[in-house]
């Protein structure tokens, strides 16, 4: 409410909007600091849910330029007195707040989204209004390969009309330097979720590339790609390090996604396992690992606590066992399989240090020891952070 007297690490947040946007929570903290604090609330969680004292939590693996970091900009659309607004929802509310730059997104995902406002309004395409569900423009997304420079725009719309298409794709063409890609989501329903079901090519391909280290991946309109790619790199490059592969190991990655950590692992491994309950994704997985020449990953859908027993079942085992979920970790019947499996070593990658604390725990309980713990920081400026930890079977 008032500051008494200013911490030294306070930082002056240099984003105009720091104060009204939902995005960013610690631009008021030295980027310095905010790697140290990370650091101590992993070690702190560890203690006081994990019960585990003496695990090395290494310093916080942060960025060297820790903004606009993202390559992924997906901006809701609305208006304000008859023009067309793009920004970010104000935080705790639906109420958009015309942006012009965010200082965490790519330069280029700001240019489109500009452009495409620009255009909109050229065109007399209506923003949507979220409260009598009219208008046609709901969200425009940005998509940009780091790697690769291909660039992907999509109009997420309220309906299939998309007024002027010809002449507002030309547009883009003429404006946006390496696009690749152009697509309209068609998304008819009142909700919050940003995509709907369809999705048609208007222009180029279906698909952008990018590349994490040697692996090069395809990414449609919907795919899940990390946002930070650079910190991925850093974060996978560690949990590959954690698995300490030679070539002969049967490894599973479990909650696998679009099977970037398994495409990984299988430069290493002799033979990768991923399971993953989006069937989409697995399809994503599948093209990539296609995409790259691995014939050493195979994928299945499927929640990973059914799928794993039923593997072990069919005489399936694992030398290594990765696990990357969701923010409310791993099911307890998961980490059962893994103590029955008895890999040499689990590499746990976690974007929620409770759930982790919590689930080494139970590992700890059933017979592994947890070696050390790398905070990377993937979200510069937000409280997230990302861990990866490797425990070892004991004796
Ligand atoms: N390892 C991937 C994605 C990790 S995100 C990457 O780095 O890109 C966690 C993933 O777990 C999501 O893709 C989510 O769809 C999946 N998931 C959630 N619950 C699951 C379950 N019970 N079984 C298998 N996968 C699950």
């Amino acid at each position: 409410m008032e500051i008494k007297e200013a911490s030294e690490h306070r930082a002056e947040p240099p984003c105009p909007i720091y104060h009204q946007c939902g995005g960013c929570q610690i631009q008021h903290l030295s980027y310095e600091a905010q790697l140290l604090t990370k650091q101590k609330q992993v070690k702190d969680v560890l203690e006081r849910i994990g019960g585990l004292k003496d695990v090395v939590v290494h310093p916080t693996l942060g960025m060297e330029e820790p903004w606009r970091y993202r390559n992924k900009a997906q901006v809701p659309v609305g208006e304000e007195g008859g023009l067309i607004i793009a920004g970010f929802y104000q935080e705790r509310s639906h109420r958009i707040i015309d942006m012009d730059e965010c200082l965490i997104q790519h330069e280029e995902n700001d240019q489109i989204i500009r452009v495409v406002k620009k255009i909109a309004n050229k065109y007399g395409i209506r923003g949507y209004d979220e409260e009598k569900h009219r208008g046609t423009l709901r969200h425009v997304v940005a998509r940009k390969g780091k790697v690769t420079n291909e660039v992907m725009v999509v109009f997420v719309t309220r309906g299939k009309e998309l007024p002027n298409k010809k002449a507002i794709i030309e547009e883009i063409i003429a404006e946006v330097p390496n696009v690749k890609s152009i697509v309209q989501n068609i998304n008819t329903k009142r909700t919050n979720v940003i995509f709907g079901d369809e999705t048609t090519v208007l222009w180029g391909d279906e698909y952008i590339h990018d590349y994490i280290g040697e692996i090069k991946f395809a990414i449609s309109a919907r795919s899940f790609y990390q946002v930070n790619p650079e910190q991925t790199k850093v974060l996978y490059d560690k949990a590959l390090d954690y698995a300490n592969l030679t070539g002969n190991e049967s490894v599973i990655d479990a909650y696998c996604g679009i099977g970037t950590i398994s495409l990984f692992l299988a430069q290493r491994a002799k033979h990768v396992y991923g399971v993953e309950i989006v069937p989409d994704a697995i399809a994503d997985a599948k093209r990539n690992a296609e995409l790259n020449g691995f014939t050493n990953v195979d994928f299945a859908v499927g929640e990973a606590e059914k799928v794993m027993p039923w593997w072990y079942a069919q005489g399936i085992r694992a030398d290594v066992i990765v696990v990357d979920p969701p923010r409310k970790g791993c099911d307890e019947e998961l980490l059962e399989t893994i103590v029955s499996m008895k890999p040499k070593r689990v590499v746990y990658v976690s974007c929620n240090p409770a759930t982790l604390a919590r689930d080494l725990k139970f590992l700890e309980a059933g017979g592994y020891k947890t070696k050390e713990v790398q905070p990377v920081d993937m979200f510069p400026h937000s409280t997230h952070i990302e861990n990866v930890a490797v425990l070892e079977l004991k004796n």
